[in-house]
């Protein structure tokens, strides 16, 4: 073993006998510790978050599975059988976060989930069907000029 490796492994077993020794000092140290970097756990905790979601979208295609929407921040994973909550709550796993982990440890699993957008995943949910597929692409867009016209900004002084 080199020295420095040495130094380390000692360092290492010095610690842990500390931390065993002291351990509601430990604690304590850590509680602290994490107060103060509260913003940094925050913020690591967030980018893994982030990170996995990626992951996962990558893993589904990338895109709505029915209006091609790309935006990972509108993309969540659609139960195409309609039991979303029953089977988290049968894997035990509730949150967003819970639910992607399972999905990677089971190697993604294509059988009975799909890449929604928001707005198509909650159309399904609520209404059974996802406007988009009752009409064709081309009227969709133009569609979409009709409902929303560009107006001026509102309230902004010149
Ligand atoms: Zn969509
Ligand atoms: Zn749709």
């Amino acid at each position: 073993m080199q020295p420095l490796e040495r130094r380390r492994a000692y360092g290492r077993l010095w610690r842990k006998k500390w931390r065993d020794k002291n351990h509601a000092k430990a604690i304590r140290y850590e509680r602290r510790w994490r107060a103060k970097n509260r913003d940094k756990c925050n913020e690591a905790a967030r980018r893994l978050g982030v990170n996995l979601k990626k992951e996962v979208i990558a893993a589904y295609g990338g895109k709505c599975v029915c209006c091609g929407n790309r935006n990972y921040e509108f993309l969540t994973i659609g139960h195409t059988n309609g039991n979303g909550n029953k089977h988290r709550r049968s894997i035990g796993e509730s949150s967003g976060r819970g639910f992607y982990r399972w999905l990677k440890r089971n190697g993604f699993p294509k059988d009975g989930f799909e890449l929604q957008c928001m707005n198509c995943n909650c159309s399904l949910f609520w209404f059974g069907y996802c406007p988009h597929q009752r009409e064709p692409m081309a009227d969709r867009a133009s569609r979409q000029e009709v409902l929303e016209p560009r107006r001026a900004p509102v309230g902004k002084g010149v």
